[in-house]
């Protein structure tokens, strides 16, 4: 059972924008989810007066709650149907803050009074496909998954991405009628809706249904367009160009306002949501914004120290390995590694250098080994050594 809004932000029906305002910073600030980590309560929490403040701080939003509750704010419908279908409470729009770069003017959410650094999943978005606007239906939202290799995440890509999606039908202009004219529904007067009122012993009961005529948009196609049989859409192809920036992760997504599917007969675009899928490399694992490699190294070159090579995200780099090295030890090449999505500069590249041990040993090899382990020195002590040697590694986990 949902908790009412008012009740989740602990205000009064009468709340004014400000006190809206001010009941959601309190409470997202109380249950942010840095403040708690790991606490699945204050996760809760914090979706709910998210989700709360996301439909009262709406104008439209919050007449059509007070209206019809929750189901007048379709809050059950984020698991949108973009070609996908995947829902949206896993994804974190972090490009709220630059949804401005991406268009499409401001955001139906009604956004928040302040940008919050962190990756979280909203859970609202690509919910209802059907909105009605002043211009009739809402074109449905399309999210498509975008593939980025490592490489492209470190420095931030522009793709053209091939999208099939509805557009505007061409025969009629989007309006689905052959002479261009709309017809205000006779049954709903162009409200869309049909009230009816009911007594019970209770009071009186207002429910408010969709016009069956006009199925909810207010409006009647006289003389259909027989190329997209009056719905003013169909199906085609489009390229959209998306710059994407560095350091995003798995999971996140940026909205493309407008880019989505036409609305029928004339009504607004839905969004195109672009979900970032990060491809797993060869050669690397990434931690945050730095990539590690694990560099395996000969005995030797550890105790006597080395110069290799070792692959990066920008081509090859000489690295110098000090004498001395401990397996696990971790080596820093700073700035080689992925761009920081929300300040400048950039995470560092790690080596974690480790032995090497050889299996197939020839009948010389053997010898030698044979022959440096007769150095008491090439072996550890047991009484000091093992000792040390743990806290070492310790250090190398934890340090
Ligand atoms: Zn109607
Ligand atoms: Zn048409």
């Amino acid at each position: 059972m949902k908790r009412d809004y008012y009740e989740v932000l602990g205000i009064s029906r009468s709340a004014s924008k400000d006190d809206i305002k001010k009941a959601y910073r309190k409470l997202a600030m109380k249950y942010h989810p840095d403040k708690n980590p790991g606490d699945s309560d204050a996760e809760e929490h914090f979706k709910e007066v998210n989700e709360a403040y996301e439909v009262l701080s709406n104008d439209d939003k919050r007449r059509r709650y007070d209206q019809f509750g929750h189901a007048g704010v379709g809050s059950s419908a984020a698991s949108g149907g973009g070609a996908y279908g995947a829902g949206s409470g896993d994804f974190g729009d972090i490009f709220s803050a630059f949804s401005d770069m991406f268009g499409g003017g401001a955001r139906s959410g009604g956004g928040s009074p302040f940008d919050f650094e962190e990756v979280f999943g909203g859970g609202f978005g690509g919910g209802q496909r059907r909105q009605r606007s002043s211009t009739g239906l809402r074109g449905g939202d399309l999210k498509i998954r975008l593939k980025l290799t490592l490489e492209e995440i470190a420095k931030g890509v522009e793709k053209t991405l091939k999208i099939k999606k509805q557009v505007p039908c061409e025969v009629c202009s989007g309006t689905g009628s052959k002479t261009g004219e709309l017809e205000t529904c006779s049954t709903c007067q162009g409200t869309g809706e049909v009230r009816q009122a009911s007594k019970t012993m209770f009071g009186q009961f207002v429910n408010i249904t969709a016009c069956p005529t006009c199925g909810g948009e207010g409006r009647i196609v006289k003389d259909r367009c027989t190329s997209c049989h009056g719905e003013g859409i169909k199906q085609g192809d489009t390229t959209v160009k998306v710059n994407i920036p560095a350091g995003v992760e798995d999971g996140n997504y940026l909205t493309l306002r407008g880019q989505g599917n036409a609305g029928p007969r004339g009504g607004s675009n839905g969004d195109l949501i672009v979900v970032i899928e990060e491809a797993s490399h060869k050669l690397f694992v990434r931690r945050g914004d730095d990539v590690i490699y694990n560099l395996p190294l000969g005995y030797p070159d550890m105790v006597l120290g080395s110069k290799v090579e070792v692959p990066t995200l920008e081509g090859r780099v000489k690295l110098t390995v000090p004498p001395g090295t401990q397996p696990n030890t971790m080596l820093r090449i700073s700035g080689k590694g992925i761009g920081h999505l929300k300040s400048p500069g950039r995470g560092d590249h790690l080596v974690r250098v480790n032995v090497y041990i050889p299996k197939d040993l020839s009948h010389r090899d053997k010898e030698l080994l044979k022959e440096m382990k007769k150095s008491g020195h090439l072996v550890p002590d047991e009484k000091t050594d093992h000792e040390k040697s743990f806290f070492e590694k310790a250090r190398d986990i934890f340090g």
